[in-house]
C-alpha cells in the first residue's frame, strides 16, 4: 500500500531532495532540544520520508516539525545516510552483475574468435540411402550436409557394401569435380566406412554431388549440400 502510494505520488525532484537536508542544515542538532519529542511524528513516518516512500505532498506537512525539532533531525539524518547507502549497494550490485555478464561475454567472445578446433570429422552415413542407378541422383533425395570446413570425411557405404578400395569425388551437379579422393572401406561394428582427409575451404557453398564407385564401375551419386 505504502509502495502504491509511492508510485502514484508525486516523486521527490532533485531539488526536493536537496531542500530537506538544507533546510535541516543550519545547525539544529541541538537549537530545538524537545526532550519530550513534543508533536514528533514518529522514527516509522521519518524512516517514510527519509526512504521517499511517503509521497511529498504528505511528506510536507512534516518538515516543518523536522527543521525545529533536534532530535528529529538527528534520526531522519541517521535514516537518510541509510537508505542512501543501501541505495548505493544496490547500484553496486547491479554493476557488479553487468560486469560479470560483459566479462562471460568477453570470454565467450575470445573463444569464439579463436575458432573451432582444425580437425572438423563430418560423418556422411549412406547406410540407409537407396543405391542409386549410374551416375545419376534419385530425384527427391533428401541431400547430405557438411560445412567447408570439415577437413575429415567419414562415409558410413550403404548396407551390403563390399570392404576394399573406393574413389571417392564431389563434383558440381554439371559434372567437373572438385574434389577426388581414394580409400580403402573397411567393416567395423557392422559399418562399411571409409575415411578420408578433404579440403573444401576454397569452394563456394551450394548444391554438389557425391560420387563413390569401386575402381572401374559405375559412380554411385547421393545430392550434397555445402555449407
Ligand atoms: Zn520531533
Amino acid at each position: 500500500m505504502q509502495r502504491e502510494a509511492s508510485l502514484n505520488g508525486k516523486a521527490y525532484s532533485d531539488r526536493d531532495e536537496r531542500r530537506i537536508p538544507d533546510a535541516l542544515g543550519r545547525g539544529l542538532l541541538k537549537e530545538f532540544p524537545n526532550p519530550d519529542r513534543t508533536g514528533c511524528p514518529g522514527s516509522a513516518v521519518l524512516k517514510r520520508i527519509a526512504s521517499h516512500e511517503m509521497p511529498l505532498a504528505e511528506a510536507e506537512k512534516w518538515l516543518d516539525h523536522v527543521t525545529s525539532c533536534s532530535p528529529c533531525y538527528r534520526d531522519f539524518s541517521e535514516l537518510q545516510a541509510g537508505h542512501r547507502h543501501r541505495r548505493m549497494q544496490t547500484i553496486l550490485a547491479i554493476a557488479a552483475s553487468i560486469l560479470i555478464v560483459v566479462g562471460v561475454a568477453g570470454w565467450a567472445l575470445f573463444f569464439k574468435q579463436k575458432g573451432p578446433p582444425v580437425v572438423q570429422t563430418a560423418v556422411l552415413d549412406l547406410r540407409n540411402r537407396s543405391v542409386p542407378r549410374g551416375g545419376e541422383v534419385n530425384p527427391g533425395e533428401q541431400p547430405l550436409e557438411i560445412s567447408r570446413r570439415v577437413r575429415h570425411l567419414n562415409v558410413y557405404l550403404p548396407l551390403g557394401s563390399a570392404e576394399g578400395p573406393y574413389e571417392l569425388r564431389i563434383a558440381i551437379t554439371t559434372g567437373s569435380a572438385i574434389f577426388t579422393t581414394n580409400g580403402v572401406a573397411s567393416l567395423k561394428d557392422g559399418v562399411t566406412s571409409i575415411e578420408a582427409a578433404v579440403d573444401l575451404s576454397s569452394a563456394s557453398s551450394g548444391r554438389y554431388v557425391l560420387q563413390i564407385r569401386k575402381p572401374d564401375s559405375e559412380w554411385n551419386s547421393y545430392p550434397l549440400l555445402l555449407r
